[in-house]
């Protein structure tokens, strides 16, 4: 019985090699397969501005339709809004209403279905993106701070920036105060395994390192986290004074950062119901005035 039962899995043992192999041989077809599909993707035009000029450009949104998915439910039903080159453009409106969403479009972290997006009068669908993006600077809501030097961690798109420059950015963004507390100055390690920067002084590093850059649109995604009245008013300023040199469209979470902005428009369920500064709005917007007393900024 032994002997027949070795005889057996001698006998079958090939048979699951091969089926083994079989699978194998499938899924490296398949990625063969894959391969050849991105390879005939069209080419990424290669862009040729390293470092963008420092003007600052316009956007619009024309008639902007766009889903995640086909089984996905409409995130932006016609979104339509302008942003003239310069200034200070806040985007307000209910959780969900698609604000991150304009961000991921403008990015082209997504491509629109229907309807058009121009940054400085040219279509976005017709920049390279490498260009696309050495226009746009974008500050994240938890915005990474790399290993390294703060001193790196602010030159790293932007090695031909000058001392000077440097300094500029610094009083701007008001890290000079940091700068001067951290025991090493601008050398200090701010890394992961450095010193840990709070969520507010992070998101003014990559608001310096946008400037530096010469961004010519600025995208700033407010932290949502809450920050003490100091460092509110202090990151109003600093909104502020980026807008003096580039375009700036924020997500404002906190409508008290932007009430001086030049333009606010209200997005309610994909689509945007209302342009206007905070005085006119609160006039004449259901929605907005709503949103500004939940926020004690009305009676
Ligand atoms: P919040 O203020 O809460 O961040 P928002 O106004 O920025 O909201 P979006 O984040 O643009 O709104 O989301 C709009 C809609 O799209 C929501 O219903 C959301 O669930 C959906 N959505 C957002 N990102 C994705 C994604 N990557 N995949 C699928 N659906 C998404």
């Amino acid at each position: 019985l032994i002997a027949f039962l070795l005889y057996l899995f001698y006998l079958v043992a090939p048979i699951g090699q091969l089926v083994t192999g079989a699978v194998q041989l499938q899924q490296g077809l398949a990625a063969l397969k894959r391969i050849k599909e991105i390879e005939e993707l069209p080419a990424e035009p290669v862009g040729t501005a390293v470092r963008a000029s420092a003007e600052p450009v316009g956007l619009t949104f024309e008639n902007v339709a766009f889903r995640y998915g086909d089984d996905r439910p409409v995130v932006h039903d016609g979104v339509s809004f302008a942003v003239p080159p310069g200034g200070l453009t806040a985007l307000v409106g209910p959780s969900g209403a698609g604000k991150s969403t304009v961000f991921a479009l403008i990015e082209r972290f997504y491509e629109h279905q229907g309807g058009t997006i121009t940054i400085g009068d040219r279509d976005i669908r017709d920049w390279p993106l490498t260009e696309l993006r050495a226009v746009l600077g974008y500050v994240e809501q938890d915005a990474p701070v790399l290993a390294g030097t703060l001193r790196e961690n602010l030159l790293f798109a932007a090695r031909d920036a000058t001392e000077d420059d440097l300094r500029d950015a610094l009083a701007r963004t008001r890290l000079d105060d940091l700068v001067a507390r951290l025991p090493e100055g601008l050398e200090t390690p701010v890394g992961h395994r450095g010193l840990l920067l709070s969520g507010g002084e992070r998101q003014r590093v990559a608001i310096a390192r946008a400037l530096l850059r010469k961004a010519r649109l600025l995208l700033l995604d407010e932290a949502t986290s809450q920050l003490d009245a100091v460092n509110e008013l202090r990151l109003r300023e600093v909104i502020a004074e980026a807008a003096k040199e580039t375009t700036v469209l924020v997500i404002a979470h906190r409508l008290s950062t932007v009430t001086g902005a030049d333009r606010i428009v209200v997005m309610d369920r994909g689509r945007v119901r209302a342009v206007g500064t905070h005085d006119e709005l609160v006039g004449e917007d259901d929605l907005y005035r709503e949103l500004a007393a939940t926020q004690f900024l009305v009676g």
